[in-house]
């Protein structure tokens, strides 16, 4: 709650939000959750701003950054009552039961058949209230069973029935205003609907950072479009990739198991020898014989290792830090800068950076 507070005080307005830069509104959304939302906050705001006003139909709402079908239709028919229909999480499970539909929620028939379904039984002169009914229905009365089957048999391909339905119907049904008419609850269809399938494996991704300490500076930069975390920043990326992709194939297994379970891996060895010999800004520069042995005044000294298993919505990311320092100042790879350690709070951060940090300032125990 006070990090939406301090959002909402430093951007009160509309126009406020849409005049700042980006890497303040990041900076701001730190502790809020996804950061996708603040980019696309961001975005939406100078697009009402372009527009002049809030935008007022159905189809100029779903154009502004973020907004989804459940969002598009719940702000038209709430906001303006335009009469289109809301189909969330809730409106899934109460048409399902109450119709007996056992299409998989999730997939893209069962999208369309539930969106045309709700569209169907929309009254067309008060789509608010009915939308908001609809969805305390599910919220309040047609509840989720814990446990509840999510898959289709597998020899019907329909959803599971239970033999004796008033014993393994859930409780809060015999209070049902509805039940007289529920297809779920006549057949003993509660527990299986709605039906989803499968869900995705999360990919499994190793990253490895070295935190570089140079003078009271560290290496950071800004994360590039297309990937997790675009516009925050980090500390030098040396080893990034799938160690398990969304099928739950293995990949790379040779490679990661040389650089992922051993320290200090190859990847952070040849970033090693091209730091001794000044190539860090051209890591694929040939190598030459590794100077790893040789240590001296001047070599550069890690200080310690933090290993973290991070887990997002589809990704599941090891991670690890090296931190160094050193005394000869490395050149960097071009999207690098040297920034004040003691600044990086003014930097917005990944969660797992942010991580890292809070484990490398714990007060040694004694
Ligand atoms: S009887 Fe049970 S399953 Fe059917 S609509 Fe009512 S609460 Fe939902």
């Amino acid at each position: 709650m006070d990090y939406w507070v301090r959002f909402m005080n430093r951007f009160p307005t509309v126009e406020a939000l849409a005049k700042a830069t980006e890497d303040e509104v990041l900076l701001l959304w730190q502790g809020l959750g996804y950061y996708s939302r603040a980019r696309n906050l961001h975005h939406a705001a100078k697009q009402i701003v372009q527009l002049g006003h809030f935008p007022n139909t159905h189809e100029t709402i779903s154009t502004l950054k973020g907004v989804g079908t459940y969002t598009a239709a719940a702000i038209a028919s709430i906001a303006f009552n335009i009469p289109v229909a809301v189909v969330d999480g809730n409106v899934y499970r109460v048409l399902a039961r109450f119709f007996g539909i056992d299409t998989p929620i999730n997939s893209t028939e069962g999208k369309k058949q539930f969106a045309a379904l709700a569209q169907s039984l929309l009254p067309q002169h008060e789509p608010a209230r009915y939308n908001e009914a609809i969805m305390d229905f599910g919220a309040l009365q047609c509840l989720p069973v814990k446990g509840e089957t999510s898959k289709l048999n597998n020899k019907t391909g329909k959803a599971n029935k239970c033999n004796h339905v008033s014993d393994l119907a859930p409780a809060f049904c015999n209070s049902c205003p509805l039940n007289s008419q529920c297809v779920a609850f006549a057949q003993g269809l509660v527990r299986s609907l709605p039906v989803k399938t499968k869900l995705v494996t999360p990919k499994k991704r190793q990253m490895s950072y070295l935190y570089i300490r140079y003078g009271g500076d560290v290496a950071i930069r800004k994360r590039p479009a297309g990937d997790i975390w675009q516009g925050l920043w980090e500390p030098l990326l040396f080893q990034d990739e799938v160690i398990e992709d969304n099928k739950g194939e293995k990949k790379h297994s040779k490679r990661a198991k040389n650089s992922v379970k051993q320290f200090p891996s190859s990847q952070l060895l040849t970033y090693l020898d091209l730091l001794a010999e000044g190539q860090l800004d051209n890591p694929s520069a040939p190598s030459s014989p590794s100077k790893r042995g040789i240590q001296n005044a001047t070599s550069p000294t890690i200080i310690g290792n933090f290993a973290f298993k991070h887990v997002l919505t589809h990704r599941i990311i090891k991670a690890q830090f090296v931190v160094m320092e050193t005394v000869v100042k490395p050149s960097l790879p071009a999207e690098y800068i040297w920034v004040a350690e003691n600044s990086l709070s003014h930097y917005a951060i990944p969660r797992l950076f942010e991580l890292f940090l809070e484990k490398l300032n714990e007060p040694i125990k004694t």
